[in-house]
């Protein structure tokens, strides 16, 4: 369960572990406008990471054309199915990652009749500060037959992975909007968490944001600990969790994000409102409809469509 990993969420600038209480536990730091996140999960590597301190504009680690080896440096369990991965690079470069983009990520699995090798390629959404140096986070959902979540899942500290990007998705400008909805399922919080920690770190942004977050059950909720963290300490950021099986104890809701839910929880329909929605195909298809087959954006249909929303007004990862 996250919160066996994620032991703390502490208040603490500038990063440094030091000073930090020596246990088997080592740590993560994203660095937010001040604000240190520290995830304490078991693994000695990265317990003395310090940030580092360069003159002039930072060094770009990624190259959109050109696939790149990422060294995997510390891996932390984050649900039952879902995993934290650290690439490490130069500590005084950073990712280059605009708001919201991914990268994508190749990984040879055989070769063809030629004696070529093959590959699977496969885009992930980076969770870290894109301007933290030396290092990227991915989080990344283990699916028992992912051709490329099952390679991600046999990966050991040093091993590498190819990368190329960034793509971008959506490009996010401080107070583009007044109020933006998300509507996320599972690891479909990724892209959130990108815009919505680009809005909290600064504070010229007045963005009010507004998350649905959907999972199978509590114990699914991917990063629960850091969103809660997040929301109670910034007032523009609002989330509700809803999962399919509730336990006895659970406070949140219940079921598939509903009509009602979209209506109470997010924005209504205005030229001032922007609907993030990213998660299952399943759940697209409910929500908003799927993006088309190109991978442009599609008709939107769905909860949202009922619920008043117009194609501007939405966005689907
Ligand atoms: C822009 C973008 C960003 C993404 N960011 C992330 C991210 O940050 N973290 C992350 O974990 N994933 C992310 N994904 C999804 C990721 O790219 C892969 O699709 C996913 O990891 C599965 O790939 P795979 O090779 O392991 O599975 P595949 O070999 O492609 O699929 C094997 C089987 O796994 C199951 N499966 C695969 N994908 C899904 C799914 N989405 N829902 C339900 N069942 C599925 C199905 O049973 C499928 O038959 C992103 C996708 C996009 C398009």
């Amino acid at each position: 369960m996250a919160s066996t990993f994620f032991r703390r969420i502490a208040k603490a600038t500038p990063v440094s572990f030091a000073g930090e209480p020596r246990s088997t536990f080592g740590a993560i730091a994203a660095v937010t406008g001040g604000i240190s996140y520290l995830y304490y999960y078991n693994s000695p590597n990265l317990a003395h990471l310090e940030e580092v301190k360069v003159e002039g504009s930072p060094k770009v680690a990624l190259n959109p054309d050109k696939w790149i080896e990422f060294k995997l440096q510390d891996t932390a369990r984050v649900s039952h199915n879902t995993h934290l991965f650290r690439f490490s690079f130069d500590p005084a470069a950073k990712l280059g990652l605009d708001i919201a983009s991914c990268i994508i990520t190749r990984a040879p699995i055989g070769q063809d009749a030629e004696g070529k090798t093959k590959y699977v390629v496969r885009p992930y959404t980076p969770i870290s500060d894109p301007d933290s140096k030396g290092y990227f986070d991915l989080l990344i959902k283990v699916y028992p037959e992912g051709k490329m979540s099952q390679h991600f899942a046999t990966l050991k500290s040093g091993d590498v992975v190819e990368v190329k990007g960034p793509i971008e998705k959506l490009r996010y400008s401080p107070n583009m909007k007044k109020h933006i909805g998300m509507i996320a399922g599972g690891t479909g919080i990724t892209p959130m968490l990108q815009v919505i920690e680009a809005i909290l770190k600064n504070t010229d942004d007045n963005t009010q944001v507004s998350l649905l977050y959907a999972n199978v059950s509590p114990d699914d909720i991917l990063l629960k600990q850091k969103l809660d963290f997040l929301a109670a300490s910034h007032p523009n950021l609002k989330i509700f969790y809803t999962v399919d099986n509730p336990s006895k104890n659970w406070k949140g809701g219940s079921g598939y994000i509903s009509k009602d839910m979209v209506v109470k929880g997010l924005p209504g329909p205005s030229d001032d409102t922007l609907i993030l929605v990213c998660g299952p195909p399943g759940m697209m298809k409910h929500i908003s409809g799927d993006k088309a087959k190109d991978r442009s954006q599609g008709e939107l249909t769905g909860l949202l469509k009922e619920a008043g929303y117009t194609e501007e007004m939405v966005y689907k990862f």
